[in-house]
């Protein structure tokens, strides 16, 4: 068996089928491509009528005459010695030329020369074979010049596109994207942006729209501040080149992603908001001033009236008709309905709709807030927020002012004149079940057995003169505990005080 492939393969090739010699003549001659044969000079021996109806010269014209008849002298001369090289060398060459015809036109010829040998193997003629292909260059040129034309449009453009095909790969892009990838000192924002929008197409969106002005937040360290980009994609199709396609047309899809950036938009929105925040937060702290300052007064105002109600009962039942009980019981009644008038005059807690909240915002703004008063204490911040938290359901103000109280209580505690150490570490971290909230200064912290009594109603470790009426803590133990959570003064391995406050998710009580 394998004698017998071995037999196969050393076998003498098959014969060429015998065409007769006027079938080669023939084919030549009408062959739609210009074709001519030469000596080893390039001297013209035989040029059939596709060569005539190219370059307009009769056979007459040309034969005895070297091909460099049809150059217009503009080809570089480099051109020719490659050609020369080439084709001496035993090789067939292909290129381009500029020839001019018989009438003077010029065309680019597309031609090919193949050195024929002798049964010796000396180059004796060179077949040349070529095609008038200026109309293809046209092509190619307008071509070229509407990329370049789209390419600087593009790059003009002040927003940043990139075009990604199916793979999700950048295959065109521009200079403002080019200077984000520098800025980013990454390989793709694309990436990133695309990451940002979510990926998911928009629900009402048209076929080619995928999606529309979508905002995005790049942060990045180093940078003073996030950026942010408004962010469309919309689907472009192009006819795909693969051979396979050519008959049966095949579309491919590539995204045109056009992000314009909006930081600056952003930061005054941001600036509004912060405005309207302290507005908001000042008139909540207004209200809460008042109600504490009434609360307080009625609280110390109680107290000596219910010693004088009780000396009243006690000399009633001494004496009915002491003179001076009567008196003292009219002091208190007047004294009761002054309470009561105070008691009418306090104002309503401000009401505020229950949401969803992102913590790790909240906190932020307030260290917005708090910006001036740090700044202006020489206090710096390490801010230690959990990449991801669990969402919060409570009143957003309500968090932000309590934060803002616990913030400004240890922006104070370090604020004493001599006081070095001035650090605040504000940590968020999720919970089992919940979230956690660290608030650590580097204050003289407060005394172990006090640590307790700090949220009692009025009570303060500032002495007398003081602005405080020592409810800041115990108003903070309030919101907590209507959101049904927890807050500690807690101890901790170095000075300072640490405030702990911990949500449960999905728990918090409805306040009245
Ligand atoms: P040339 O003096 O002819 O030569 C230019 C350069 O080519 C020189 O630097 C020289 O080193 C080299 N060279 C020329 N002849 C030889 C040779 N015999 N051996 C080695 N090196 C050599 N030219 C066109 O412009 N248009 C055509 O359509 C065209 N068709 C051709 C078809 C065939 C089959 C062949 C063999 C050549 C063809 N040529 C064509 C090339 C042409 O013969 C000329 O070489 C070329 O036009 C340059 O001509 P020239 O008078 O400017 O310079």
């Amino acid at each position: 068996m394998s004698k017998k492939v071995e037999s196969v393969k050393q076998a003498a090739p098959p014969p060429l089928p015998e065409i007769l010699p006027h079938v080669f003549q023939q084919t030549v001659e009408q062959a739609d491509i210009a074709i001519s044969i030469t000596d080893d000079h390039a001297n013209i021996l035989y040029v059939n009528p596709a060569f005539t109806r190219v370059t307009g010269y009769a056979a007459a014209d040309v034969i005895g005459h070297n091909e460099s008849t049809l150059s217009n002298k503009s080809t570089p001369p480099k051109v020719y010695t490659a050609m020369w090289r080439k084709i001496t060398g035993g090789e067939a060459w292909e290129g381009r030329l500029v020839n001019r015809r018989q009438d003077g036109t010029r065309y680019l010829a597309d031609l090919t020369i193949t050195p024929v040998r002798d049964t010796q193997g000396l180059t004796v003629h060179y077949l040349g074979m070529h095609r008038d292909i200026t109309g293809l260059h046209e092509l190619e040129c307008q071509v070229r010049n509407q990329k370049a034309l789209i390419e600087s449009v593009v790059d003009a453009a002040p927003v940043l596109i990139a075009l990604l095909d199916a793979q999700g790969k950048v295959i065109l892009d521009n200079h403002e994207y080019k200077k984000l990838m520098g800025d980013l000192g990454m390989a793709e924002p694309a990436e990133l942006m695309l990451a940002g929008t979510g990926g998911e197409p928009d629900s009402a969106s048209s076929d080619d729209s995928v999606f529309h002005d979508r905002e995005v937040r790049i942060e990045r360290e180093g940078w003073l501040s996030p950026r942010w980009f408004s962010c469309s994609g919309i689907t472009v199709r192009g006819d795909d080149s693969a051979a396979d396609s050519f008959f049966a047309r095949q579309q491919v899809s590539y995204l045109l992603l056009v992000a314009k950036e909006i930081t600056s938009l952003r930061v005054e929105q941001e600036k509004s908001r912060m405005a309207a925040l302290q507005a908001v937060l000042a008139e909540e702290d207004r209200v809460n001033g008042l109600r504490e300052s009434l609360s307080a007064a009625i609280y110390q105002i109680e107290g000596p009236i219910n010693v004088i109600a009780s000396a009243v009962a006690m000399l009633n039942r001494r004496n009915q008709n002491d003179p001076m009980s009567s008196a003292l019981a009219e002091a208190v009644r007047a004294g009761q309905a002054a309470l009561d008038n105070l008691r009418q005059e306090i104002p309503p807690a401000p009401r505020e709709e229950r949401a969803s909240l992102a913590l790790n915002e909240i906190l932020r703004d307030v260290l917005q807030l708090s910006t001036g008063a740090l700044l202006s204490a020489g206090i710096t911040v390490q801010w230690q927020a959990a990449p991801t938290l669990p969402t919060l359901i409570g009143y957003p103000n309500r968090l932000r002012s309590m934060f803002k109280a616990l913030v400004d209580n240890a922006i104070e505690s370090m604020n004493t004149k001599g006081w070095r150490e001035r650090e605040l570490h504000i940590t968020t971290r999720p919970l089992r079940g919940g979230i956690e909230v660290l608030i650590d200064d580097s204050g003289p912290g407060i005394a172990p057995e006090l640590r307790l009594r700090v949220f009692e109603p009025f009570f303060s470790t500032k002495k007398g003169g003081s602005r405080h009426l020592g409810t800041g803590l115990s108003s903070a133990q309030q919101v907590v505990v209507d959101h049904g959570g927890m807050i500690e003064v807690d101890t901790k391995p170095r000075a300072g005080c640490r405030i702990r406050v911990s949500f449960p998710i999905g728990n918090s009580r409805e306040s009245e």
